[in-house]
C-alpha cells in the first residue's frame, strides 16, 4: 500500500515505514518545524529557479570573456 507524503507529495510505501505518513525522516521534520528553511529547498521553487537562471547568465556571460 502506498500513500502520498503530505509534505513532498511522494508516493511512499506506507507498510515498514517509521517516517509515515512522510516519504522520510526530512519530511517529518519539515512537517513538524524543526528544519531549517534556509537548509530546505522545495524542488521547483520559483524563487530558486530564477536565482538559477541568473547564475546561469552570469556563467555564459564569463565563458564568452
Ligand atoms: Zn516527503
Amino acid at each position: 500500500m502506498q500513500v502520498r507524503c503530505p509534505r513532498c507529495v511522494r508516493f511512499v510505501e506506507w507498510e515498514g515505514n517509521p517516517w509515515r505518513p512522510f516519504c522520510s525522516e526530512r519530511c517529518k521534520l519539515v512537517d513538524l518545524g524543526t528544519w531549517v528553511d534556509e537548509e530546505y529547498k522545495i524542488p521547483g521553487e520559483k524563487s530558486s529557479e530564477e536565482d538559477q537562471k541568473q547564475a546561469d547568465a552570469v556563467q555564459l556571460g564569463n565563458e564568452d570573456n
